[in-house]
Parts: C-alpha cells; sequence; structure tokens
C-alpha cells in the first residue's frame, strides 16, 4: 500500500503458497492496539536507542494510522474506538 502509495507506477505481485487470508491475517481477532508484546532491551541488542525509541513511536501512532487509511480509502472495516485500561494486580 504504502510503496504504491510513493510511486503508482510500481507494478507489485502479492505471491501467496496456500490462498489469501491462509496466514494469521485471516484467522486474527481483528483486535487493534499500538500495543506489542516485547522487550525494548533485546531490540537493542541490534539496534540503536533511537530506532527502538522510533519503532515504539510508530507501534503507538499505527491505530490513528489505521483509521486513517481506511477512512481515506473508504474502506468499512467496521471500526469502533474504545479506550484501554491496563492494570497492575500485584507487586510484579
Ligand atoms: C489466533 C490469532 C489471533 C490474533 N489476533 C490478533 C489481533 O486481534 N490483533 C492483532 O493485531 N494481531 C492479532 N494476531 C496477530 C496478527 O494476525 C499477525 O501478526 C499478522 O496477521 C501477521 O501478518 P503477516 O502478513 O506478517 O503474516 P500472515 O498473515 O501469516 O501471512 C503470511 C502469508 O505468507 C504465506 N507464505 C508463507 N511462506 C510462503 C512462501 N514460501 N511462499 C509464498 N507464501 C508464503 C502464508 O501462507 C501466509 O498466508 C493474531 C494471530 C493469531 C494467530
Amino acid at each position: 500500500y504504502y510503496l504504491k502509495k510513493a510511486r503508482p507506477s510500481l507494478r507489485i505481485v502479492l505471491i501467496e503458497r496456500e490462498f489469501a487470508g491462509f496466514g494469521a491475517s485471516g484467522r486474527n481477532g481483528g483486535w487493534l492496539s499500538g500495543g506489542f508484546g516485547w522487550s525494548r532491551e533485546k531490540y537493542l541488542k541490534n539496534s540503536t536507542r533511537q530506532g527502538v525509541t522510533a519503532m515504539q513511536k510508530a507501534m503507538a501512532g499505527c491505530v490513528d494510522e489505521v483509521i486513517r487509511v481506511a477512512t481515506e480509502e473508504g474502506i468499512d472495516a467496521d471500526i469502533r474506538r474504545v479506550d484501554n485500561l491496563t492494570v497492575a494486580t500485584n507487586p510484579a
């Protein structure tokens, strides 16, 4: 999508081994969140602090970005924005 936006003349071919939607994309829960179960320290081992921070910022902006693209492209994705509250229930 972004490659085509950047250079519309590009001819892009998707190659799928099974059938469209075979992978996780075809069976996920449809939960859209900027959260990611990851270890910043692990990513830092092969990257820079700047790189890890940039990734985190991109993740944090992904919900807005998906909504923006869906709106701009007229995609009815049945998006309903809700809040999310995370609480710690023990010291760990
Ligand atoms: C049960 C479940 C629930 C989930 N729920 C959520 C959720 O609520 N929210 C969320 O954000 N994420 C969720 N996820 C994670 C999310 O679905 C995946 O991270 C995402 O779909 C991955 O997309 P992808 O395009 O990288 O890979 P995929 O969607 O897995 O696509 C990869 C495709 O590549 C094909 N392929 C593999 N090898 C080859 C080859 N050699 N040649 C050609 N094609 C090949 C596969 O057949 C597959 O179709 C969930 C995942 C699962 C399994």
